[in-house]
C-alpha cells in the first residue's frame, strides 16, 4: 500500500461497484469516501441471486465479452485487472469462501449475500473508508472545466477524483433511481436511453398466464424478425400470470425490450422441445400412431418431457380435442401440432418494467469512456463504474462481475490519475 499518497477520492453509490471501487482506491492510498443515497448500502448486492449472490462464475474472462454483445471488448481491461479467478482471490483474503454447487455460478459458501457485503463494509473500515448513508449526490462540482468534487445533502465534498457507480434505473426500491445519468449528462456524456433488461416479458396470449407456476427446463426462445438477424436463446423457461420469464427469457428481454421501445411489438417463436426437429417429430408421431394409437395425445407429450398442464394447452393450441388420440391424428393435426413444438408463435406486447428488471440495458455512452482506466473522455478526475455503464450481460453472475470489476479498475485508476 502507498501510504505516501493522499488524493480524495469520491465514490457514488455504495453498490458492488463503488464498493471495489473504494476499497481499490483506498488500498493505493487515496483518502476516499462513499457517498450512498439510500440509508442502507449495497441493498441489490442483498438481493441478488435470490439472496444467495450468484457473483460471478467459472467461465475463462477470455469468454465474457462475447455474453455481453456487440460492445462486450469494452470489458477486456476490467477482467484483466479483476477477472472471475482474481474475484474470487480477493473474497477469500476478506475471509468469504465461494463454491459453484452446479460448476458454472459461484456464490459465497454460506450462500448468503449478506456474508458479502459485510466483508466488503468490514474491509474498507479497516481501510479507514467511511461510507455515508442519506448522502445523495445531486451534481457534481467543476471549475474552468476540472472537477472538483460533488454536492451531497446541500454540502460541497471537495475531490480529485469521482467514481460514478450510481447503477441504472432497474428496482427503484433498491436504489436503481437512473440519478447517475443526470450527473453524467450534465458533466457532457452522451447517453444511450436505458430499458429494461433481464426482466419478464408480458405477451399478448393469454395462455401462458393459464400456466402460471409451470417451468420447463429446456426450451428454445427466438425474436422472430422478417429480414434482421434473429436473437435466440435456449435454456429454463417459467411461465407467468402475465406472460414468460425464467433464465432464457430473462437473456433475451434486453433485445425484446429495445424492440418494444421503437413502438413495436416483439414476436418470438418458442420451441417447447428445442432438441427434436420438426422431421423426428412427425417420425415420432408415426411411431404412436403404430404401437400406441389408443393414447392420448397429451398423455403422450407429457411421456416426452412435457408438464402436463402445457401438454394439455399445446393440444388445445393445435386445435385438437383434449382426448384425441395419436391413431385419430389427421397429416394436418400433425402440422399443427409440430408447429406447435417446434415454433409456437407469441407477441409481447411490454415488459414486466424497470421495476422488475435485474438489469439497465443503456446507460453512459462507452465510446466517451476509455476502457483501458474507465477515465471520462469529457471530465478529467471522473470515473464510471458497474452498471451506470452502457453494458449488461446474461443472468450467471455476469453483471456482479462486471460491477466488481469495473468498480476495482476505476477505483484504483481514480487514485493514480494526476
Ligand atoms: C433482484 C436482483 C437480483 C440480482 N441477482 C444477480 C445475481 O445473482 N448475479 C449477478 O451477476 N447480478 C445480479 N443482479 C444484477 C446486479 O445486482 C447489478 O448488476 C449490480 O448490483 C450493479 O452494481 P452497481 O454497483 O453498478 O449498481 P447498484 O448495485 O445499483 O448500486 C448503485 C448504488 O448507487 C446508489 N446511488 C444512485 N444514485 C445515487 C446518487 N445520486 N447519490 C448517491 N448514491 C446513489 C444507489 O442507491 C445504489 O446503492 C441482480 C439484480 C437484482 C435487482
Amino acid at each position: 500500500m502507498n501510504v505516501g499518497h493522499s488524493k480524495a477520492v469520491v465514490v457514488v453509490g455504495a453498490g458492488p461497484a463503488g464498493l471495489l471501487a473504494a476499497i481499490a482506491a483506498a488500498r493505493q492510498g487515496a483518502r476516499v469516501q462513499v457517498l450512498e443515497q439510500m440509508d442502507r448500502p449495497g441493498l441489490k448486492l442483498l438481493a441478488s441471486g435470490g439472496g444467495r449472490c450468484n457473483l460471478t462464475n467459472t467461465l475463462p474472462a477470455a469468454d465474457y465479452p462475447a455474453r455481453f454483445g456487440r460492445q462486450g471488448r469494452f470489458l477486456a481491461p476490467s477482467l484483466t485487472a479483476c477477472g472471475p479467478d482474481r474475484l474470487r482471490e480477493f473474497f477469500a483474503e476478506l475471509g468469504v469462501r465461494t463454491h459453484s454447487p452446479d460448476g458454472f455460478h459461484v456464490y459465497p459458501v454460506t450462500d448468503s449475500a449478506a456474508t458479502v457485503l459485510a466483508a466488503l463494509l468490514q474491509e474498507l473500515e479497516r481501510c479507514a473508508v467511511p461510507v455515508r448513508l442519506g448522502m445523495k449526490v445531486t451534481s457534481l462540482v467543476y471549475a474552468v472545466g476540472n472537477l472538483q468534487g460533488v454536492r451531497a445533502a446541500g454540502a460541497a465534498i471537495p475531490a480529485e477524483a469521482v467514481v460514478l457507480a450510481a447503477g441504472g434505473c432497474s428496482y427503484p426500491e433498491l436504489g436503481g433511481t437512473g440519478g447517475g445519468y443526470a450527473l453524467a449528462q450534465a458533466a457532457g456524456h452522451a447517453l444511450v436511453a436505458p430499458v429494461p433488461a433481464l426482466v419478464p416479458l408480458v405477451t399478448r396470449e393469454t395462455w401462458p398466464g393459464e400456466l402460471a407456476g409451470v417451468s420447463l427446463a429446456q426450451a428454445r426462445l427466438e425474436l422472430d424478425l422478417p429480414r434482421r438477424s434473429r436473437p435466440a436463446v435456449q435454456g429454463a423457461l417459467l411461465f407467468t400470470h402475465r406472460g414468460l420469464s425464467g433464465p432464457a427469457v430473462l437473456d433475451l428481454s434486453g433485445a425484446v425490450a429495445e424492440l418494444l421501445a421503437q413502438g413495436s411489438v416483439a414476436p418470438l417463436r418458442l420451441s417447447l422441445l428445442p432438441g427434436a426437429s420438426a422431421a423426428s417429430l412427425h417420425g415420432l408421431m408415426g411411431l404412436w400412431h403404430s404401437a400406441q394409437g389408443r393414447r392420448s395425445v397429451a398423455r403422450l407429450l407429457a411421456e416426452e418431457g412435457l408438464p402436463q398442464a402445457l401438454a394439455r394447452s399445446v393440444v388445445r393450441l393445435a386445435g385438437l380435442a383434449a382426448d384425441r388420440t395419436a391413431a385419430q391424428l389427421t397429416a394436418s393435426e400433425r402440422r399443427a401440432l409440430v408447429g406447435c413444438l417446434t415454433a409456437c408463435p407469441l407477441t409481447v406486447t411490454a415488459t414486466e418494467g424497470f421495476a422488475r428488471a435485474m438489469v439497465t440495458r443503456g446507460g453512459v455512452a462507452l465510446r466517451e469512456v476509455a476502457p483501458a482506466t474507465l477515465a471520462s473522455r469529457k471530465m478529467p478526475g471522473l470515473f464510471f463504474a458497474g452498471e451506470v455503464l452502457d453494458l449488461d450481460g446474461p443472468c450467471g453472475g455476469f453483471n456482479l462481475q462486471w460491477a466488481f470489476a469495473s468498480g476495482w479498475l476505476a477505483g484504483r485508476r481514480a487514485a493514480q490519475a494526476s
